[in-house]
């Protein structure tokens, strides 16, 4: 076989290229991660400071699974970032880890039911669990069911299930999977399911069958938010595994307690500034983390997540964004519901949608309002009853920059309607 020899010139311009300065660069500059993986929101710690209670009277309910009895199911819910997808997980790993060590038949299933998404998909990572393989779609639901409890039955075992963020799969589809789930141990001789449901949303119960709450909810834990003290705790420990040493300053750790602690103690956000803020120093080229990295991370993480909502809306609440973002620019200030509306109308008429009611359009502005993408404060016209005042909740730049992109509202991005042409002149 010929080798080719390519000549070293080739390599040369390879040489001077700019990205491949940039990457040299970088690699040049300081490290300042030891361990990046464990800032990564699925990495489990080996501790959870602060959660040992929750951990204690978990381990305590599901105890008894290690005698072969059922034990409770058990209900979860608190804020996002309040460690309880991690507390169940370090949980259910010990009890796993003690399970073999004594020869218990316990095994364990962890479905996100948000990713999961629907019933079907949910039964069929449930069959996967106790090895039926179940086609994509065709069969009914009842169907699988009887499958998966047909083979759990002959195993002879107790599995535990979690369901967690359990709030946004009954929002979309209704109870009555959980309601199945819980009445299936009636059918079952010698294996028994115990439920671990986990809830992000408070209000949770509200949405649930009074029966099928009762037996979800055998036993109730709630997550309270962490502490600014707390947080600190949990990032101390964190970002000694996560930086090399001396990167992360006192000062810097402190502002991302205090910024997490603000967002409704949310351990989440805290592991995310830390993470972020890192990663712009790194990006400076520089060897330690400062406050201003952190502020910087604080204010990036913001926007991403404003930018994530604004892409996400419905159409129609884009447009009633849209519309509102329309009288900003032209320096109107603060736009009445009614204004609105006749704008969002002129709108639906471009892209030749049917508009929804003046009701409806009122209902998302309240929802934009909630979410602080709007400010809508009541004022009152005197003998023409009370409206409210709207204006923009974040940067017009930033509704410019994201709906320029949109498939819908992009071809409108400059368009001038007609009520603020006649305010023009
Ligand atoms: P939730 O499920 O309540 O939304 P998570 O359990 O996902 O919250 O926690 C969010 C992030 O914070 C995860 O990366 C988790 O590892 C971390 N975390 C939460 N609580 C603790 C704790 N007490 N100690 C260490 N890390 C924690
Ligand atoms: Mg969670």
């Amino acid at each position: 076989m010929e080798i080719i020899v390519l000549p070293m010139k080739v390599y040369g311009l390879v040489k001077i290229d700019a990205l491949d300065n940039l990457f040299d660069n970088f690699l040049k500059g300081p490290t300042i991660f030891r361990n990046h993986e464990v800032l990564h929101p699925d990495y489990v710690p080996e501790n959870l400071p602060h959660r040992d209670k929750e951990v204690q009277m978990i381990g305590k309910i599901l105890a008894p699974a290690l005698r072969g009895y059922r034990g409770s199911n058990i209900f979860i819910y608190g804020k996002t970032g309040t460690g309880k997808t991690a507390a169940v997980r370090y949980t259910l790993d010990r009890l796993i880890r003690k399970s073999r060590e004594v020869g218990a038949p316990i095994e364990t299933r962890y479905i996100n039911c948000r990713i999961a998404g629907t019933d079907y998909r949910i039964l069929s990572l449930l069959c996967e669990t106790v090895g039926v393989a179940i086609p994509f779609t065709g069969l009914a639901s009842g169907e699988v069911l009887d499958r998966f409890r047909n083979t759990l039955d002959v195993k002879k075992l107790t599995l535990i299930v979690i369901l967690d963020e359990i709030d946004a799969l009954i929002k979309m589809h209704g109870d009555i999977l959980l309601y199945k789930l819980t009445r299936i141990n009636e059918n079952l001789k010698g294996s028994r399911v115990l439920l671990i449901g986990i809830s992000n949303d408070l209000h949770f119960k509200e949405f649930l069958d009074p029966r099928v709450l009762s037996s979800l909810s055998e036993e109730e834990i709630v997550f309270h938010p962490y502490t600014a003290v707390e947080l600190a705790d949990i990032l101390s420990e964190r970002a000694e595994m996560a930086f090399i040493d001396g990167a992360m300053t006192e000062g810097a750790l402190r502002l991302c307690s205090a910024f997490a602690a603000s967002e409704h103690g949310d351990a989440r956000r805290a592991l995310d500034l830390i993470r972020v803020a890192g990663e712009l120093a790194e990006r400076d080229g520089v060897s330690k983390v400062s406050e201003e990295h952190v502020r910087h991370a604080q204010k990036k993480i913001e926007e991403d997540r404003v930018v994530e909502v604004l892409k996400t809306l419905p159409l129609h609440s884009k447009l009633v964004l849209f519309s509102v973002y329309l009288f900003m620019k032209s320096n109107v200030e603060g736009s009445i519901t009614g204004d609105v509306f006749e704008v969002y109308k002129e709108l639906c008429g471009q892209l030749a949608l049917d508009p929804l009611t003046q009701r409806r359009v009122s209902g998302l502005i309240n929802e934009l309002d909630i979410v602080g993408i709007l400010n809508a404060r009541l004022v009152n016209l005197g003998r023409y009853g009370r409206t409210k005042k709207i204006r923009l909740g974040i940067s017009n730049d930033s509704i410019k920059e994201v709906y320029s992109m949109d498939s819908w509202i992009g071809p409108l991005i400059t368009y001038t309607p007609k009520c603020l042409h006649e305010n023009k002149k």
